[in-house]
């Protein structure tokens, strides 16, 4: 048996990511913070489909102990395609950040990914059939005035990830590293960014897309040969693209 792991499983695009990829009778491991809504995920799969075997280990992925010992209790299974989706935002100018949040941010938006995505290329990057899907943001190839940090974390994200997948290629390993870069998209993300209680994108966001509508672009991703699937923050349309960022190979290896 083989698995997806999905980490921010419990909201927004790891959430419908999960269900997607469910329909296509992948076993799952998902992990977040929030045990109930990973346990309510759980039971829609399993109505769907009671054949999807679905793990749940919750982890605290801003602490790196924790992001060890999740990669650790994920080791007794099988991974195909590995998902590193949980992150969150800031809005403030960089005099008004409150730093213990933003250094929260780093650690998992970046610390996070690059623990989970190293330990995951070493284990498996010469096992066909496999994946590595980080989830950046538009604002991982434009910076956005008013959210210059997190951005900066997004491209990190597409630089780490879009170099993988060139050393990858160059190694001439099966595994595919892979970088989705959504637009607005309506989950809890603006809440959490903005650190409100309630946040209608209906009535504040000219354009975005549902959650559902993410993972299917995830879908599209996951199916295509390319490395890059990005949201045009104008059209909102959905394109799939080679790497965007510059590469030079100076590798002896
Ligand atoms: P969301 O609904 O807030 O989901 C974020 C997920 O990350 C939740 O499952 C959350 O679970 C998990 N998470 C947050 N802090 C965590 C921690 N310390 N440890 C473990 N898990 C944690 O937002 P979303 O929009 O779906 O975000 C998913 C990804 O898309 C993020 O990387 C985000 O930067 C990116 N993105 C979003 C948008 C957008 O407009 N929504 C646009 C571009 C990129 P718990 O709270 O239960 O831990």
């Amino acid at each position: 048996m083989t698995y997806t792991v999905i980490t921010g499983a419990s909201s927004g695009i790891g959430y419908e990511t999960a269900l997607a990829f469910a329909k296509r009778g992948k076993n799952l491991i998902l992990t977040a913070r929030r045990e109930n809504n990973l346990e309510e995920l759980k039971s829609k799969v399993n109505e769907m489909n009671a054949d999807i075997d679905v793990i749940i280990m919750t982890a605290d992925l801003a602490e790196n102990d924790q992001v060890y010992d999740f990669y650790e209790r994920t080791k007794e299974y099988e991974v195909e395609t590995w998902i590193n989706n949980a992150g969150f935002g800031n809005f403030d100018s960089i005099s008004d950040q409150e730093l213990p949040k933003i250094e929260k941010m780093l650690r998992l938006n970046n610390e996070a990914l690059t623990i989970l995505s190293s330990l995951y290329v070493r284990d498996y990057a010469e096992k066909a059939g496999t994946q590595l899907i980080n989830v950046s943001s538009g604002g991982g190839y434009t910076i956005v005035g008013g959210a210059v940090t997190y951005c900066a974390t997004k491209f990190f994200v597409s630089a780490f990830t879009e170099g993988l997948a060139q050393e990858l290629q160059a190694k001439g390993s099966p595994m595919q590293a892979k970088v989705l870069a959504p637009a607005a998209t309506e989950t809890e993300f603006a809440e959490r960014s903005m650190d409100t209680e309630q946040f209608s994108y209906e009535e504040n966001v000219p354009q975005f897309h549902t959650a559902q509508e993410m993972a299917q672009f995830m879908l599209d991703l996951y199916e295509s040969d390319k490395v890059l699937g990005i949201v045009d923050g104008e059209t909102y349309e959905f394109h799939l693209r080679d790497p965007l960022y510059p590469y030079v190979n100076r590798s002896r290896n």
